[in-house]
């Protein structure tokens, strides 16, 4: 079976590749299919923009589609960035910088008080044109300073320490990461729809 991940994020593509490889799947992203635009993320959560990303994709194929988005909601900065995670800190700004501005909202937050979840909504697309979305949210705290390096096109995993880890994201592996993380568990909800649909369809 053959799905569209409709994200140009490399990245995401790395991690939800890794996520998705023990199903029988080729994972296929926009770029490989030559498509280049980007989708305005003009929704107010983070389900209305993972389904405009994913229904901008399933408008140009006829496979099945998925798409994400994701942020991270701060407690002390009442949940932002939230949905504006991508661009808080400005338009075509580095990663870096990206982290580095949130070190700067935070740094008259003490530590005990720097509690946050990352979050990601996962939605896919049926070839029928079925809609279904799955949350995964992750609670832990904003570091005081950047640990671990720069992941390209994942600014916040060098600030974000997972509840009950000594790590933060960007110390832990790819696989670490993926097994604990937001991403991961939406995926998992979304892997486990997508196998029960394939058990269905050979009953
Ligand atoms: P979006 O889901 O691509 O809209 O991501 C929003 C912002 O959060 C972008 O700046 C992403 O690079 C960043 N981001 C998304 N997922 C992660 C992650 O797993 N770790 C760190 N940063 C992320």
């Amino acid at each position: 079976m053959k799905i569209i991940l409709a994200t140009h994020n490399s990245s995401k593509v790395k991690e939800i590749s890794q996520l998705m490889s023990e199903l029988d799947l080729e994972i296929v992203s926009l770029d490989d299919i030559g498509i280049t635009e980007d989708v305005v993320e003009d929704g107010d959560t983070f389900a209305a923009n993972a389904l405009k990303k994913a229904r901008f994709a399933a408008d140009q194929v006829s496979e099945w589609v998925m798409a994400d988005d994701s942020g991270m909601c701060i407690d002390a900065l009442d949940g932002q960035p939230g949905i504006h995670s991508a661009r808080w800190a400005g338009d075509d700004v580095s990663d870096r910088a990206k982290a580095e501005f949130t070190l700067v909202k935070m740094e008259n937050v003490p530590v005990g008080e720097r509690g946050a979840s990352f979050n990601t909504v996962a939605a896919l697309i049926a070839p029928d044109g079925s809609e279904h979305l799955f949350e995964g949210i992750l609670r832990g705290e904003i570091m005081t300073e950047l640990r671990g390096p720069i992941r390209p096109h994942l600014p916040y995993d060098c600030l974000f320490k997972p509840e009950g880890y000594d790590q933060t994201y960007a110390q832990m592996s790819p696989d670490e990461k993926c097994r604990i993380s937001h991403r991961g568990i939406a995926f998992n909800k979304l892997k486990k729809y997508l196998r029960e649909q394939t058990l269905n369809q050979n009953k």
